[in-house]
C-alpha cells in the first residue's frame, strides 16, 4: 500500500484561522479575554440565545450544568447508555445517579417513547445525545418534563448546526452542551459552550467556570475593571482561552459550508452501500430535521461480512483507512456495572448497537477520491467483486 492514512476524522483548519491564532499570540493576551468575548457574541448570534457561554470542553459543559441542580444523593439524571462516557461520568460526578432508557434500533437516539417510565419521584434531569448530529424528538421530551418539573441538559456535543422541525438546536429549550473537540463538527482545539435561555443558570456557570469569582481576570486588569474579586463559591477552572476562541471565530462561519460536505458525503456513502447485505445503514426519524452528520455510523451484519466490528476495523486499518467506535454502551464499563448494578441485557437495542457500530470516515476536507478509496478498501475486505 503506498496510499497515505485516511483518517476517520480530520480538522478543516484555515489560513485566516491560523493567522488569527498567531495575532493572539502576538498581542500579549492569549487566555479569557476580547477574542472569548467576541466568539461568544457570535455564539449567542448564531443560536438566537441570549447566553453562550464558552469553557474548556464541553464535558466541562455537562458538568457545569449539573453542578448548577444542586442534586441531593439519591436525586436520578435520565440518559442513555449509546453516549461518550463524558455524559454519565459528569452525572455522577455531581451526585447523581443516572437512569438509562435504551435507544432507537435505528437511529441510536435514546427511545422517548420509553422516557416516561423511567420517571420516577427522584427524577430530576433528563440528558438526551443528539446522536451524530440527529436530533432527538424533542417534544414529546419537552412535553414530558414540563409535565414532572424536570430540567433539559441536551447534550448536543454532535449537533451544531442540527435543526428539529426547522429549529436550530440551541435555539429553544432549557440548556444545551455543544462540542468543539478536534473530531466535532467545529473545533477550538479542545473547548465547549453551554447555551441557555435561563438567566439564572447562565449566572451560575459564568461563576462556577472560574473559581467562583464575581468577575474574571481581564476585567480586573483592564482600564476599567477593579483590582478586586469576590469568591462567591468555591468553582472549577474551566474557562476557555483567547489561542481557542482565535480558532472558533474563524470556524463558526465556515460550519454551513463544512455540513454541506459531510451531507454530501454522507448521502455517497448511502448510494454506494445501499445494497451492500454487509451493512445496516442509519435509519431515518419520521419528523422533520436537518441532520449534520457529525458521524456516520452504519452496523456490521457479521453474518454476511465473514467478521466482526473489530475485525473489520483491524482489516481497514490494514488498507491504510481509518475508522472509530462511537460508542460501546456505557452501562457495560466496569464502574457502570460495579457501582449501578448494570449488567448485559438491561439495553438491548443500545446493547446490539455497541457490539455492531463503526464509524466511517467522514469529515469536510475529505475528497470523492478518499472516500472512494475507502468503499474500495471495504469491498475488498468483504470480498466483493
Ligand atoms: C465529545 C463528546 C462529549 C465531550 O466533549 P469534550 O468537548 O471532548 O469534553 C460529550 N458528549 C458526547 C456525546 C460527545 O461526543
Amino acid at each position: 500500500m503506498t496510499d497515505e492514512f485516511l483518517p476517520f476524522s480530520r480538522p478543516t483548519i484555515s489560513r485566516a484561522a491560523i493567522d488569527e491564532v498567531v495575532a493572539c499570540l502576538e498581542s500579549g493576551w492569549i487566555t479569557t479575554g476580547p477574542r472569548v468575548k467576541k466568539f461568544e457574541a457570535l455564539l449567542k448570534t448564531y443560536f438566537s440565545a441570549p447566553h453562550a457561554l464558552t469553557l474548556s470542553s464541553a464535558t466541562a459543559g455537562l458538568h457545569l450544568a449539573l453542578a448548577a441542580l444542586e442534586l441531593k444523593p439519591g436525586d436520578e439524571v435520565i440518559t442513555t447508555p449509546m453516549t461518550f462516557a463524558a455524559t454519565l461520568n459528569t452525572i455522577v460526578l455531581t451526585g447523581g445517579k443516572p437512569v438509562l432508557v435504551d435507544v432507537e434500533p435505528d437511529t441510536y437516539n435514546m427511545d422517548v417513547a420509553r422516557l416516561a417510565q423511567a420517571i420516577t419521584p427522584r427524577t430530576r434531569a433528563i440528558m438526551p445525545v443528539h446522536f451524530a448530529g440527529l436530533p432527538v424528538d424533542l417534544d414529546p421530551l419537552y412535553a414530558l418534563a414540563d409535565k414532572h418539573g424536570l430540567r433539559v441538559i441536551e447534550d448536543a456535543a454532535h449537533a451544531i448546526g442540527t435543526e428539529y422541525k426547522g429549529r436550530r438546536i440551541g435555539a429553544f429549550g432549557d440548556i444545551q452542551v455543544f462540542s468543539f473537540h478536534p473530531n466535532k463538527n467545529i473545533t477550538t482545539g479542545e473547548g465547549g459552550c453551554v447555551v441557555t435561555r435561563d438567566d439564572k443558570m447562565a449566572e451560575q456557570i459564568a461563576l462556577l467556570r472560574f473559581h467562583g469569582m464575581d468577575r474574571e481576570a481581564w476585567n480586573r486588569f483592564g482600564k476599567t475593571g477593579s483590582q478586586h474579586y469576590e469568591i462567591i463559591t468555591p468553582g472549577y477552572k474551566y474557562n476557555m482561552m483567547d489561542i481557542q476562541a482565535a480558532l472558533g471565530l474563524h470556524q463558526l462561519p465556515a460550519l454551513e459550508g463544512f455540513i454541506r460536505r459531510r451531507t454530501e458525503l454522507a448521502q455517497r456513502y448511502r448510494e454506494s452501500l445501499a445494497d451492500w447485505p454487509q451493512w445496516t445503514l442509519p435509519g431515518t426519524p419520521p419528523y422533520p430535521h436537518r441532520h449534520a452528520w457529525h458521524l456516520f455510523t452504519p452496523l456490521i451484519n457479521p453474518e454476511t461480512a465473514g467478521m466482526d466490528r473489530d475485525a473489520f476495523m483491524q482489516g481497514m486499518k490494514e488498507r491504510n483507512i481509518g475508522t472509530g467506535i462511537h460508542y460501546r454502551a456505557v452501562h457495560l464499563y466496569p464502574y457502570y456495572r460495579e457501582h449501578f448494578g448494570f449488567k448485559r441485557g438491561d439495553f438491548p437495542n443500545a446493547e446490539n448497537v455497541s457490539d455492531r457500530i463503526v464509524s466511517l470516515p467522514l469529515f469536510p476536507g475529505m475528497s470523492d477520491a478518499d472516500q472512494d478509496r475507502a468503499i474500495a478498501a471495504m469491498a475488498d475486505l468483504f470480498g466483493r467483486k
